[in-house]
């Protein structure tokens, strides 16, 4: 059984949708922002709390877990700028709690979502796993603080791990029976969709005068199936023993710009937005664009969507959006 944790949030449900179908899943979450609609009904849910000891006994004295994917974070720039206490509770103490409780269990198998904030300001336009990591924000720490008790904790307790860092997630399940959802929504995509739907006034380009093309920022979009696709790679891996104590980028290798997500948005929909220039949003980097050559060297996973599937998929489940 592999134990799922915040499988109910965004990324989370999407993996499990894809990991029922080899293996007995077990989801973890307290549903503060996950939804309990996205658990694919096939995997066994239990509601509870990666950072309370007493949750966790019972998960891991109850079932036979193999191996822990842990998608559970807080994961807002902006927000853990201001409240860095809530990041670090949740995404480093908590995450403590879990990793002590599933050493003293003897499950020593895990895969951790990471994130491209780890790299800060990166001063290469194609990011490899390679570049320093210098997080210029709470959130970003975080995530590295997780992976440095990671390389201590395989050297000091054998625990096996494979770290994914994401670059920008969108899109949605392609039989929109789950997608993003989240309360605020921050991210572009999301937001130019319910703009054409006629849910928010306008779109806020956040900064036009950087050093970009067309002045506007770029990243790297990567869809949620993609995403999901690569953790069962890592998964296996993991399992079989072909691989463990990696970490791996997960993008697509192209940059698109806020101006072009919106066009495409527009083209993909056949709608026009009203499209306000704003100022920049703080700690935001110009150009956060993956090389994700190691993963496919090594795990022969590559991103199989466009940023055109991934808007054609999140509009499907914006128009219908069931939670
Ligand atoms: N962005 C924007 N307007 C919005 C939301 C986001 O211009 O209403 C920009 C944001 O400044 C960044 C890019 O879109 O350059 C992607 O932002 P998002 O929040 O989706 O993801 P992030 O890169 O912060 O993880």
């Amino acid at each position: 059984m592999i134990l799922v944790v915040g499988g109910a949030g965004y990324i989370g449900s999407h993996l499990v949708k894809e990991l029922v179908e080899s293996e007995k899943v077990l989801v973890l979450d307290n549903l503060t922002t996950g939804h309990r609609e996205a658990i694919d009904s096939r995997a066994i849910f239990f509601k509870g709390d990666l950072g309370n000891q007493e949750d966790l006994e019972k998960v891991f004295s109850s079932y036979p877990i193999k191996a822990v994917m842990h998608f559970a974070a807080f994961s807002l720039v902006g927000e853990s700028v201001v409240e860095p206490m809530k990041y670090y509770q949740n995404n480093v103490a908590a995450t403590l709690t879990l990793l002590n409780t599933m050493i003293k269990h003897n499950v020593k198998k895990f895969i951790f979502s990471s994130t491209a904030a780890t790299y800060g300001i990166p001063n290469v336009d194609i990011i490899k796993e390679t570049c320093p990591t210098s997080p210029i924000n709470p959130y970003g720490r975080s995530k590295l603080m997780i992976e440095h008790i990671l390389a201590d904790f395989a050297k000091a307790y054998g625990l096996e791990y494979i770290i994914l860092r994401y670059f920008n997630a969108a899109g949605a399940h392609e039989t929109a029976t789950i997608g993003e959802s989240h309360d605020p929504e921050t991210h572009l995509i999301p937001i130019v969709l319910q703009h054409l739907l006629g849910k928010r006034d306008r779109v806020s380009v956040f900064g036009s005068d950087y050093d970009t093309e067309d002045g506007t920022c770029i990243r790297d979009y990567i869809h949620v199936t993609d995403l999901a696709h690569a953790h069962i790679r890592a998964l296996d891996a993991l399992l079989t023993g072909k691989k463990s104590n990696e970490v791996y980028n997960l993008g697509n290798g192209l940059g698109y710009s806020v101006k072009e997500v919106i066009e495409t948005c527009e083209r993909v929909t056949g709608l026009k937005a009203n499209v306000v220039l704003s100022d920049r949003r703080p700690g935001d980097p110009a150009r956060l664009v993956a090389s994700s050559e190691k993963i496919y060297a090594e795990l022969g996973w590559k991103a199989e969507r466009n940023l055109e599937q991934i808007i054609k998929d999140a509009w499907k489940w914006h128009q219908n959006q069931l939670y």
